[in-house]
């Protein structure tokens, strides 16, 4: 399973993705097609595939860190962002390792499609 993952495979760097940040647990890519002038995926670097399957508690919370570092660095925190988890076939989840999105630099309307 994550011999074929994708996103397992940009975290062993075998498909190419614009990485803009990383630690030991997880990384951080630009999403390849972006829904807002900041779109940005963060992921574990071990391979979940929903939230439905995930019991690290603490890799789960470190996405969500991530993604508030990362918004200040790409100068959105202030202004305001949104962090998504897509799980499963209703919320369109197309990509089967966990990922949470991180969308930013326009504003965004309540409540989400
Ligand atoms: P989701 O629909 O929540 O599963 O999100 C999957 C996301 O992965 C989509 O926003 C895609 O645009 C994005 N994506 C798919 N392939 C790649 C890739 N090779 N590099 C970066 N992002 C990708
Ligand atoms: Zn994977």
């Amino acid at each position: 399973m994550t011999e074929s993952c994708l996103f397992c495979r940009i975290v062993r760097r075998e498909i190419p993705a614009a990485i803009i940040w990383e630690d030991e647990h997880s990384l951080a890519f630009r999403d390849i097609d972006p829904k807002a002038p900041t779109h940005v995926l963060v992921i574990p670097k071990s391979h979940v595939a929903s939230l439905n399957d995930a019991d690290d508690a603490l890799a789960i919370g470190r996405l969500s860190v991530a993604a508030a570092g990362i918004a200040t660095s790409e100068g959105i925190a202030e202004r305001g962002y949104r962090t998504v988890i897509n799980t499963g076939r209703d919320a369109g989840q197309t990509v089967f390792h966990l990922h949470l999105h991180l969308l930013g630099g326009r504003h965004m309307s309540w409540p989400p499609g």
